[in-house]
């Protein structure tokens, strides 16, 4: 009879294929706790007294990692303000605000709904037209997500400004994560790989820090967490079908996980190794400019948000 590794209890949840280990529900939720906030010091994501925007989607990863983040706002030890981001994309979105709401409220934290149309005067849906192909005027072919990325990190950013936030988190986890690293190799996007990692090292000060507490932790035990802390989050897919390389990616690495459990592990920990090599050489641009008609920080004379706008009007 299989028992918890840490209290003995007979009512196991996991039993973790890389390590061994079988957990019941509470130590399961403790060790995940652990986990992130020893990441947290180990790459040293937050400091006392910062003011944290969460990028709260209400999917169970922003949801979790809310959770967590919030028991060092307990402590006092950080400020949290959670925001979401409504793309328009009617028959998703609604429901997922509804369940950030509740999270935030259950939480007593203060959060904001911020939407694509009151920052960039269209919805995403309006971007992409009736059809859902892309936007008139652009002429390479993009896929929604590309759009969706580039207005949500421009909006990310602007309202970390807004509430004087020091640090942007996002629920990023242990399979995004590999499935950036593979896809960037994979397509010879060597520059790209540099901005993998825990926590951005911004080329500019003008960008606010993103953090990736939950960057070591898989998809699956997020979601085993979720249902353990029995935490209302947002289940559905978004309609707009995902990137196609990452999917394919992410159904390589889940496949090669069956019989390599470590696998994620070991990719994550084989390119951080890299990663200060590739520093090295590869160095990001300093200071850039300013995207002339919004003012954000951008390398070309409009940043990429706003080539986007003024391509289509
Ligand atoms: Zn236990
Ligand atoms: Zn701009």
């Amino acid at each position: 009879m299989n028992t918890c590794s840490k209290c003995g209890n007979q009512q196991i949840i996991i039993q973790k294929k890389h390590s061994g280990q079988s957990l019941c529900q509470e130590c399961f939720i403790e060790s995940i706790n652990e986990k992130v906030l020893k990441d947290t010091r180990k790459y040293k994501l937050l400091e006392k007294g910062d003011k944290v925007l969460m990028a709260l989607s209400g999917g169970k990863d922003s949801v979790v990692a809310l959770h967590i983040l919030n028991l060092l706002r307990e402590k006092n030890i950080i400020d949290i303000v959670a925001v979401t981001i409504d793309e328009g994309i009617k028959g998703y979105r609604e429901k997922g605000i509804e369940i950030a709401k509740g999270n935030t409220r259950t939480l007593g934290i203060e959060h904001r709904v911020v939407s694509f149309k009151e920052y960039f005067g269209r919805t995403l849906d309006e971007m992409m037209g009736q059809d859902g192909t892309r936007p008139q005027g652009d002429t390479e072919p993009r896929h929604a997500c590309t759009y969706c990325g580039v207005f949500r990190r421009w909006i990310l950013n602007r309202v970390a400004q807004e509430e004087g936030a020091t640090k942007i988190a996002t629920g990023h986890n242990l399979d995004d994560e590999t499935q950036s690293i593979l896809m960037n190799y994979l397509e010879g996007n060597i520059n790209n790989l540099i901005r993998i990692g825990p926590k951005s090292e911004s080329r500019d000060e003008r960008f606010t820090v993103k953090i990736k507490p939950l960057r070591e932790i898989p998809e699956k035990e997020i979601g085993l967490y979720a249902i353990a802390a029995d935490l209302n989050v947002h289940l559905a897919g978004c309609p707009y079908v995902g990137e196609s390389f990452r999917r394919e990616i992410g159904g390589f690495i889940k496949e090669l996980s069956e019989n390599h459990p470590t696998i994620m592990y070991s990719t994550l920990r084989g390119f951080d190794k890299i990663k200060s090599i590739l520093k090295k050489e590869l160095t990001p641009k300093g200071n850039t400019g300013e995207c002339r008609r919004c003012g954000e920080p951008s390398a070309g004379e409009l940043c990429k948000a706003c080539s986007f706008l003024e391509g289509w009007e």
